[in-house]
């Protein structure tokens, strides 16, 4: 492993621990700080390389950047509709309610569910 996919491994794996999903730009600037030198390009091909072999979860949220959780398993998130931060949430018997309706056998789903985040009610009551 390179130097500079150890360090963003680690950088994924602190934002976890604080139940953070940090975009590819969030990490940069983290990885900055050990890593002058490092260029944004790395970073980006490095979470592509991290994601395809399954060790880190690339995901999508329209009209925001990517984001990335060390949390392979299917859960679920809420996604701030102002700031675009997510939060983990596990919604039980969506998978099931999906093989009810449809007969399939799903092998997988993402579901982001909506909100604002009370930093962001919070933010609105100062203004
Ligand atoms: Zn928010
Ligand atoms: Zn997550």
């Amino acid at each position: 492993m390179t130097k500079q996919k150890r360090l963003i491994m680690e950088i994924i794996r602190e934002c976890h621990e604080n139940r953070v999903h940090p975009t590819a730009e969030d990490i940069f600037f983290e990885a900055r700080k050990k890593l002058p030198n490092i260029a944004l390009g790395t970073v980006y091909r490095n979470l592509n390389i991290l994601s395809e072999e399954g060790v880190i979860r690339r995901l999508s949220v329209a009209g925001n950047p990517d984001r990335f959780d060390l949390n392979v398993m299917t859960h679920d998130h809420l996604v701030c509709s102002r700031c675009g931060r997510l939060k983990d949430v596990e919604i039980k018997g969506v998978r099931e309610a999906i093989k009810e309706l449809t007969g399939e056998d799903i092998l997988s789903y993402e579901l982001n569910a909506y909100y604002v985040c009370n930093d962001c009610k919070n933010e609105e009551v100062k203004k």
